[in-house]
C-alpha cells in the first residue's frame, strides 16, 4: 500500500468548509455534529475504514452499565447524514498550513479501498468469496477477517476494503460483487481544503504491553489485554460467550492487573491513565453476570474511584464477590493446562512475596498518546506536553485551546479520561471554534 499511496494524485479544486474535524470517535462525532447543528460545514476526516473510534468497541461503559454500541450507533449513523458534515473515511491529513486567522489550507490523503464507494451495498458477498484470512484489528485478533472485509456489521460507512497488501488477487471478490464495484485500479487521492478552525480528535493507543516484558502478553496464550476482554463481554464479540483463547474453555478464575503499563517509569509511562481501574471493575461485574460461578481477582496498587458513582460502582464489585488484592504483580510465569502463575507482593498481609493461579489474566492496559498529527502542521506549531499529549494553551481557564489560534482538540488526544469527560470537551470544543469564527469573520 505504500507503494500506491505514493502515486497520489493532487486534486485542482479547494474545496471550503467552516470546520475541519479530525478523528471520528465519540470526541470527532459530538464536535461535528454540534457545529452541524448550529449550521456551519464540517468536514470530518477519518483514518480507518468506519468511524466510532473506541467507545463502539466496547461492552458496556461504567458506572451505568449502558451499553456502548446503542449509545454510539445512532450517534455514527446521525453524524454521517448530517447535511452539514461531509465525512471522509479510510483518509489521512497530509499537511496543514495556516494562512491567516480563520484561515487554514489543508491536504488530505484518501487511501483507496479499491472498491467504487458509489456502488457497494455492503452486502459481503466479497467478504465471503475471498480465500485470504488474517487477524482482524477490530477485535484485536481474537479472530480473522478476510482480505476484502467490512469493517463489521454496523460500520459507517458500510462499504468494503480490500486489503491489498494480504490480496492474492484471484479475484474471487470480483466475480462475487453483484453490482461491479470492485476495482483494483482505483487510485490515490489529495484532496485539497481551505476550512476556517480545526479541531483535533484524534483520541489516544494503546499501551503496547508485551514491552513489559514479565508479563509475559503473547507469550501465554491465555493472557489479554482488557481492550480484548471488552470485545469478549461486547454484543458484537467474536465467540458469542466469553472463551480464553488458548484453548477456547470457559474460564473460572480470572485475575486482571491494574495499571499495566501506567504509573510504571521502567516502561517510560509514569501517568496514571484514569479509566483503568474502573474499566476493570466495569468488566469484573459483567464477568459476575456472564459466569456466575466464575472467581474474579483484581490486583491493584490503588483504586482511583474518582468519579460520580465511581466509588458506589467499586463498593458494588466488592459487595458481588469480586476479590480485591492490593499489591503489584512482579511477575507471571506458565502454569499447568494453560493456566497463568501470578506473583505478587501481598501489601495488607505483611508485603509477602505470593504466587496465584488463574486460568485467564486480564492486562488492564494504559492508555499513550497519539501526536502524530502534529506533523501536519507546516508553518505552526502544535504544542505538546512533556508526556507527548497535546497541550492545552492554558490548563485551567482554557483546556481546550491549543498553541495554534483557531486549532482547538478534545478528548483523549488531550489526555486519558472516560466518555462523559471526552463528551463534554467536545462539546466545548465545537462551541470555542463556533466563537472563534464568528470572532474571526466579524473582523475579516
Ligand atoms: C479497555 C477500555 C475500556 C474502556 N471502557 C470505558 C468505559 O466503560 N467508560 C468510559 O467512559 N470510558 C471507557 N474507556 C475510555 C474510552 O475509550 C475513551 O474515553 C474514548 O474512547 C475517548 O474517545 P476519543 O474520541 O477521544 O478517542 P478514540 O476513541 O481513540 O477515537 C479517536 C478516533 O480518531 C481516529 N484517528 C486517530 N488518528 C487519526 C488521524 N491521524 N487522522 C484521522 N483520524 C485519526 C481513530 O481512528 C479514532 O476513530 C475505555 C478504554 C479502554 C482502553
Ligand atoms: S482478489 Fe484479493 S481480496 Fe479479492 S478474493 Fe482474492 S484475495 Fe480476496
Ligand atoms: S464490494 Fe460488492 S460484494 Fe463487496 S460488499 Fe460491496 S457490493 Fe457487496
Amino acid at each position: 500500500m505504500q507503494r500506491i499511496l505514493q502515486e497520489a494524485e493532487e486534486e485542482q479544486e479547494e474545496e471550503e468548509y467552516d470546520v475541519l474535524v479530525i478523528g471520528g470517535g465519540i470526541a470527532g462525532e459530538t464536535a461535528s455534529l454540534d457545529l452541524a447543528d448550529m449550521g456551519f460545514k464540517v468536514l470530518l476526516v477519518e483514518k480507518e475504514p468506519s468511524i466510532g473510534g473506541k467507545m463502539f468497541l466496547l461492552s458496556k461503559v461504567f458506572p451505568t452499565l449502558d451499553c456502548a454500541s446503542c449509545i454510539s450507533t445512532p450517534r455514527m449513523a446521525a453524524t454521517a447524514h448530517h447535511p452539514n458534515i461531509k465525512l471522509l473515511t479510510y483518509s489521512e491529513i497530509q499537511e496543514i498550513e495556516k494562512l491567516g486567522e480563520g484561515d487554514f489550507r489543508v491536504k488530505i490523503l484518501k487511501k483507496p479501498r479499491f472498491v467504487e464507494e458509489s456502488l457497494c451495498t455492503g452486502c459481503g458477498q466479497c467478504e465471503q468469496a475471498c480465500p485470504v484470512i488474517v487477524p482482524k484489528e477490530y477485535d484485536f485478533g481474537l479472530r480473522g477477517r478476510k482480505a476484502a472485509y467490512i469493517p463489521f456489521d454496523t460500520a459507517v460507512p458500510k462499504i468494503a476494503v480490500i486489503d491489498i497488501d494480504h490480496c492474492v488477487f484471484c479475484g474471487q471478490c470480483e466475480r462475487a460483487c453483484p453490482v461491479g464495484a470492485i476495482n483494483f485500479l482505483q487510485k490515490p487521492r489529495i484532496i485539497k481544503a481551505r476550512v476556517g478552525a480545526i479541531i483535533i480528535a484524534t483520541g489516544y493507543k494503546l499501551f503496547p504491553i508485551e514491552k513489559k516484558a514479565e508479563y509475559m502478553f503473547k507469550k501465554l496464550p491465555n493472557i489479554i489485554t482488557a481492550m480484548q476482554m471488552d470485545r469478549l463481554l461486547a454484543p458484537t464479540r467474536p465467540y458469542n460467550a466469553v472463551l480464553r483463547p488458548g484453548d477456547g474453555k470457559e474460564p473460572m478464575n480470572i485475575a486482571f492487573i491494574l495499571c499495566s503499563g501506567s504509573r510504571d517509569r521502567t516502561v517510560g509511562n509514569p501517568l496514571c491513565s484514569q479509566v483503568c481501574c474502573m474499566y476493570s471493575i466495569k468488566q469484573a461485574q459483567l464477568l459476575m453476570g456472564a459466569l456466575p460461578l466464575a472467581d474474579i481477582t483484581i490486583y491493584y496498587m490503588d483504586i482511583r474511584a474518582f468519579g460520580k458513582g465511581f466509588e458506589e460502582f467499586y463498593q458494588q464489585a466488592k459487595a458481588m464477590g469480586v476479590m480485591f488484592i492490593k499489591g503489584r504483580v512482579a511477575k507471571i510465569e506458565p502454569g499447568e493446562n494453560g493456566d497463568v502463575v501470578v506473583w505478587y507482593e501481598d501489601i495488607e498481609n505483611g508485603g509477602r512475596l505470593r504466587k496465584a493461579t488463574h486460568d485467564l489474566v486480564v492486562l488492564s492496559v494504559g492508555l499513550l498518546p497519539n501526536p502524530e498529527i502534529v506533523k501536519a502542521f507546516k508553518n505552526v506549531k502544535l504544542e505538546l506536553d512533556d508526556y507527548g499529549w497535546v497541550k492545552p494553551r492554558d490548563e485551567n481557564i482554557s483546556p481546550v485551546e491549543t498553541s495554534i489560534p483557531g486549532v482547538f482538540a478534545a478528548g483523549c488526544i488531550l489526555g486519558p479520561k472516560d466518555i462523559p469527560d471526552t463528551v463534554l470537551e467536545a462539546e466545548a470544543a465545537a462551541a470555542q471554534a463556533a466563537a472563534y469564527l464568528r470572532e474571526v469573520r466579524r473582523h475579516g
